[in-house]
């Protein structure tokens, strides 16, 4: 079986997206290929693949040969088609320090005269403080070849090494204050080490005569090598992932013990050649003030764990490797990419305003964790969070989320064999309503379409999918799936702040259909004497026509949640996903703000609710026109909350 795909993953195979394809295409006995590029690679082999380079909006052919190829075809073809596919949370994280707003609330100090950025600005904020070196020493490993009839106990202590490293990163990842995102990290690191590629070519070098050591030293330099070789910076900085694991895997085999962060002073600035997400897995993060390297980039992993704990941090950094060693004390900004080593005092005096400066800011936005914010003339508003799955719940309730604001049910039917049961969504979205009970939780009924078919459904070809048959459409066509759904809605609605949210509504027609339905389902529970509560039901405003016929749906609907993403890409007839046309796609435009003005006007005056749930929710130039023009939530990414409550209070 062959087919070819655009695809549509965000920043296309790097790290995780790469080694979640290769487990879901190692969930199938069939041989799969892929071809990219006009180069091919096993599917099964994350290493093969992250060197296919394979990039959102590449063309790539899947030929797939066995039993289950058709079962295989078809949830492979949906991953590459997912934008959001094996995402997790390292898109956002690593787009955070550039992000418009970000920059905005945290200024940083005027640079002195002279200075020049020196390096690479990978996770904001200033630091100031005494030098921790940390300069691993190189391995010098015995070349010792392994005698003929070794060659088979040789295998056997690589592959005890390689279960005893694993297990080490495996352990790492359960200590306590290990965050989801680094344990991910860790994860792919894992999964790095037990690549078949990188086994095969050890296993081979073995065979070959040398010894254990030797082997994965030279396996670890040549792929690293073909990974910095290559053209995506994403792709690029996976080499530091295969330098660490054969470092690692060395140290077990020669019976060394590696130099640690483990045992760093508090408030100290590590400066150092290069620092793994290993090494800094060691770690106690919060005792590290700040990060200055040599090596690594943007989209490294250390720069994704440091923004991740808000560690400033400057990669790239153009010092030679004595001078690094030999300061005493570095002052940092990682916002800007400046490194000063050994700063004389009216530079350090500088750092110190700013650094106190950053500190007040970030009590008085931590502060807003527990605040429900209102406008300056007294109107409260939800501040939530948009989630993809119950994963996400911790980060959204530290970050101090109102409840939830778009609960996108599409992640629990997609990248599976079968879909979920009713029990299975039942499950999920009473555990879902609990957890942020009394808060409102808003969960959206399934919005798919061919652009991110699922299993069991046969979606036809579309030249337009984004105008085809999709949401709510093909939900009410396929009520085989649809009252599942609708059934654990109501069953979970028992918690008793359950909102029902319909996607991609056109015509008033489709929510008396979903009414019907659910009247029936209700019947249906009523008579299995199932107990339910009350819910809510809302529709997105995400097409032209929801907004034109806001009045008449305001009369059928207790709420209204704009969805910015689509609702501007509609408006003006722009692709959310076309680079090409991002000019257009902006939802500040005011095309894009009269359709949002009309909507909201027509939910003040049908007296009902009015919720933000796009990604323009957490804009912080956005926020006070929602909030004039009577919107009364707003539901965005967890990590985005405490600055848009902030910005609340302002307006
Ligand atoms: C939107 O369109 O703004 C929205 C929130 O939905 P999605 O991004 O899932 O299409
Ligand atoms: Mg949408």
């Amino acid at each position: 079986m062959e087919r070819s795909v655009l695809v549509s993953v965000h920043e296309g195979l790097h790290a995780r997206p790469a080694t979640q394809f290769v487990k879901l295409a190692k969930s199938f006995a069939s041989d799969i290929e892929i071809e990219c590029n006009g180069r091919k690679a096993s599917a099964k082999s994350a290493v093969k693949l992250m060197l296919l380079g394979v990039k959102e909006n590449d063309e790539a052919t899947l030929r797939i040969d066995g039993e289950d190829a058709a079962e295989a075809l078809s949830a492979l073809v949906t991953f590459l088609q997912t934008p959001g596919a094996g995402d997790i949370d390292l898109k956002a994280m690593t787009s955070a320090p550039t992000s418009p707003s970000s920059r905005a609330a945290m200024p940083a100090p005027a640079r002195g005269p002279g200075e020049r950025p020196s390096g690479i600005a990978a996770s904001e904020g200033t630091a100031l403080g005494p030098v921790f070196a940390f300069f691993p020493p190189a391995l010098d490993i015995d070349p010792a070849p392994v005698a003929a009839g070794g060659i088979e106990a040789e295998i056997t202590r690589y592959r005890t090494a390689l279960d005893e490293t694993t297990g080490a990163l495996a352990a790492n990842k359960r200590r306590d204050g290990v965050k989801a995102d680094d344990a991910a990290i860790i994860d792919a690191l894992i999964d790095v080490a037990r690549d078949d590629d990188f086994t095969a070519g050890v296993e081979a070098k073995i065979r070959s005569g040398q010894n254990a050591a030797m082997a994965v030293d030279a396996v670890g330099k040549e792929l690293s090598a073909s990974f910095e070789a290559m053209e995506d910076p994403y792709i690029r900085a996976r080499a530091e992932d295969l330098r660490s694991v054969a470092r690692q895997l060395v140290l077990t085999l020669i019976g060394r013990k590696d130099v640690t962060l483990a045992e760093m002073p508090i408030g100290a600035i590590v400066v150092a050649d290069e620092i793994t997400a290993w090494d800094l897995a060691k770690a106690k993060l919060s005792n590290i003030a700040g990060i200055v390297c040599r090596k690594g980039a943007a989209t490294s992993h250390i720069a994704i764990m440091a923004r991740a704990h808000a560690i400033p941090a400057v990669l790239g950094a153009p010092f030679n490797e004595a001078a690094l060693k030999g300061a005493k004390t570095a002052a940092l900004d990682g916002a800007r990419g400046d490194v000063v080593l050994d700063p004389d005092a009216a530079t350090a005096e500088r750092f110190s305003t700013a650094i106190a400066r950053e500190a007040e800011e970030r009590a008085a936005l931590a502060s807003y964790r527990t605040i429900e914010p209102a406008t300056k003339d007294g109107r409260r508003i939800e501040v939530a969070a948009n989630l993809g799955s119950l994963a996400e719940i911790d980060k959204a309730l530290e970050a101090g989320a109102m409840g939830v604001g778009l609960f996108r049910t599409e992640f629990l039917f997609m990248e599976r064999k079968v879909l979920p049961s009713e029990a299975e969504q039942t499950e999920v979205y009473t555990r879902l309503a609990k957890a942020f009970a009394p808060h409102p939780v808003v969960i959206r009924t399934l919005d798919i379409g061919g652009d991110k078919p699922i299993a069991g459904v046969e979606f036809e070809h579309e030249d337009n999918p984004f105008l085809g048959w999709r949401g709510v459409r093909m939900c009410l066509e396929r009520t085989d799936i649809f009252k599942p759904q609708l059934r654990a809605l109501l069953k979970a609605s028992i918690v008793g702040n359950l909102k029902i949210l319909l996607p991609m509504i056109a015509d008033a027609s489709e929510v008396a259909k979903v009414r019907a339905l659910l009247d029936e389902c209700a019947d249906e529970l009523a008579a299995e004497t199932v107990p339910m509560g009350a819910y809510e039901l809302g529709v997105m405003i995400e097409t032209p026509a929801a907004v034109f016929l806001a009045d008449e749906l305001a009369a059928s609907v207790d709420f209204f949640s704009i969805g910015t993403n689509d609702l501007t890409q509609y408006v003006m007839a722009a692709d959310r996903l076309n680079p090409k046309v991002a000019d257009l796609n902006r939802t500040e435009h005011p095309a894009v703000k009269a359709a949002i003005a009309k909507a909201a006007k027509a939910a003040v005056d049908a007296g009902i609710w009015i919720g933000v749930c796009g990604e323009a929710a957490a804009r912080l130039d956005l926020i006070p026109f929602f909030l004039e023009n009577g919107v009364s939530e707003l539901s965005m990414s967890s990590a985005s909350i405490p600055r848009a409550k902030k910005r609340v209070t302002e307006c």
